[in-house]
């Protein structure tokens, strides 16, 4: 059994002083049961606890660390820029490299603004919709996050799908009734939404590969399906690539699945492990925010020096030639070790994957909707969870999350991870 002595000590500190014991609620592994750990380094494709276990990682911090753990290029960056000072609460030289580099990766993307986080982003990228359409309601997916603002509270996915609280309290109904709710990958319901409630619709907002109910990919045509219609009813399709942005591809899930949106989140990559935060699109629409227009939306912090040089320096690493292949052949390796691992075990468990994101189901597959996705075995996944961290392998602490791969994992980690897999169906039976 792993020494997990002082993480106990500090988890109980923790519980007296923050709500659970933590900032942010999947990390207290209330679904999988147990308590977590608290880490002290990580590097690469591990991450190491305060009583030294180290595991192999695919949370790395829930998305951002796709070029691996304290990266010497980004740490370097970093170094270089604090040295200059902090934040400055002006207009500062790497926001606008920032912007430029933003706009020409993902060019549906005319104009951009930072800010601090993907909740940031997507409340923002709303008001924005609401204010250029002069329309109030929004469609989501269920199973789908888009960040804890109170439109998105509805029938959402992640940390408030792993506790079971897909309307929160404290959302007044009024503004969730301006919250319209579809399932993924049904053709026929948005159509059918559309011709309901299509001029009063100010916004379709999607994860494009719903990564915060495990891992949906959409069906061929279904995203445009969706641009169509909104095109049609004069709505804004609104991609939040909070999570799949320069990861399942250079230019996103947009260049992936060749969509145009008219606007995009971002978050995670962008800031290399920092607090950051970006929406964008239309120059026509992004002309409208404040000071160029009258929606209004500010931020302290935003355009952060330190951020915008931790998220330079990954961009960079993640333009390399053949990084985004390699990251699919990785993912590819893993999934189909686990699969065999588990068919070997006779245990029914299925994977999807994107590049560098995956989901694993306790199910046989195919796994095409939100439904699909909550036949998942979570107290199974629970097991094979804590089975795993055993053994040094550290997945997301919900059966409702994406994995993520690291450019730093190694064949020889994956392997170790297939192995530990073996393990852990075996003791399954
Ligand atoms: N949108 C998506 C798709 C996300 O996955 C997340 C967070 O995981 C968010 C928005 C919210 O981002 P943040 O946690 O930075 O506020």
């Amino acid at each position: 059994m792993r020494n997990t002595t002082q993480s106990d000590q500090l988890f109980a500190r923790a519980k007296e002083l923050l709500p659970g014991g933590v900032n942010s609620p999947v990390r207290a592994f209330k679904s999988v049961g147990g308590d977590p750990f608290f880490a002290k380094r990580a590097y690469g494709a591990m991450i190491e606890d305060v009583d030294g276990n180290a595991y192999i990682d695919y949370v790395g911090s829930w998305g951002p660390m796709i070029a691996g753990h304290a990266h010497p290029q980004v740490l370097q960056a970093v170094s270089e820029t604090i040295a200059d000072g902090l934040s400055f609460g002006t207009p500062n030289p790497l926001e606008v490299t920032m912007a430029e580099e933003i706009t020409r990766l993902v060019p549906s993307c005319e104009v951009v603004r930072m800010v601090n986080s993907g909740t940031e982003a997507t409340l923002s990228a709303i008001r924005l919709a609401r204010g250029a359409t002069g329309r109030s309601k929004i469609v989501k997916f269920s199973g789908c996050y888009h960040g804890h603002g109170d439109s998105f509270l509805v029938k959402a996915g992640s940390g408030v799908l792993t506790l079971g609280l897909p309307n929160s309290p404290g959302v007044p109904a009024a503004l969730s009734e301006l919250t319209l709710t579809l399932d993924y990958n049904d053709f026929d319901q948005a159509q059918e939404l559309f011709d309901e409630y299509g001029d009063d619709i100010a916004a379709v907002i999607i994860e494009p590969v719903v990564g915060n109910a495990n891992c949906i990919l959409p069906k061929p045509g279904y995203h445009q399906h969706l641009r169509d219609l909104c095109t049609k009813h004069d709505a804004l399709l609104i991609f939040d690539e909070v999570m799949t942005g320069f990861r399942v591809s250079l230019g996103g899930a947009q260049e992936l699945f060749g969509i145009t949106p008219d606007l995009s989140t971002f978050g995670k990559i962008i800031g290399g492990g920092m607090p950051v935060g970006a929406y964008g699109g239309r120059r026509d629409l992004m002309k409208q925010i404040a000071p160029a227009g009258p929606i209004y939306q500010a931020g302290t912090l935003s355009g952060n020096p330190v951020a915008m040089a931790a998220g330079l320096a990954t961009l960079k690493l993640i333009q390399r030639p053949g990084f985004h292949s390699e990251l699919l052949d990785k993912t590819n390796y893993l999934c189909d070790g686990l699969e065999q691992a588990a068919k070997d075990a006779n245990i029914a468990f299925h994977t999807t994957r994107v590049p560098a994101m995956f989901g694993l189901y306790f199910r046989e597959g195919p796994v095409e909707s939100f439904a699909d996705a909550l036949q998942s075995d979570a107290a199974r996944y629970g097991r094979f969870f804590h089975v795993m961290l055993d053994q040094g392998v550290f997945l997301a602490p919900s059966a409702f999350e994406a994995a993520f791969m690291s450019i730093e994992h190694s064949k020889d980690l994956l392997d170790q991870t297939i192995a530990a897999a073996r393990a852990a169906f075996a003791s399954l039976q």
